[in-house]
């Protein structure tokens, strides 16, 4: 904790902010009907913790059935943020990361631990 002298007076910071809903979508990771939380997060400069400039802006989508991370495109993401029914469509998501200890069975409708192949419920491939 040597250097908070330093960023009592000024330094760098990272800041996530709930933006809002996107409701209504099939989970591209799992398939399942549910919606989209996106969160815009970005890095700013304060002076003071008066915050002075942002930079490295990024728009995030979290999907509320697995809790698999998209970035969103950052032109559609502004879009949004001003107009909340603006489209989120599947082609302006990069996946980033899915943490679900789960996977979806679609034939027999259930969670499976992710490291079944198989589905141990039905027997089918998932
Ligand atoms: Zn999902
Ligand atoms: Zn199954």
């Amino acid at each position: 904790m040597s250097h908070m002298f330093f960023f009592a007076i000024f330094g760098i910071q990272d800041k996530d902010k709930y933006i809002g809903t996107y409701n209504n979508i099939t989970c591209l990771s799992c398939g399942r009907l549910a919606r989209y939380e996106i969160y815009k997060y970005y890095r700013y400069f304060h002076i003071f913790f008066v915050p002075i400039f942002r930079w490295n802006v990024k728009y995030i989508v979290k999907t509320s059935c697995c809790g698999c991370l998209y970035e969103l495109d950052p032109f559609v993401g502004k879009e949004f943020e001003k107009n909340p029914s603006t489209e989120i469509r599947e082609e302006n998501l990069q996946k980033i990361n899915c943490y679900s200890p789960f996977k979806y069975c679609a034939n027999c409708k259930t969670d499976v631990p992710a490291e079944y192949n198989y589905c141990p419920y039905c027997g089918g491939k998932c």
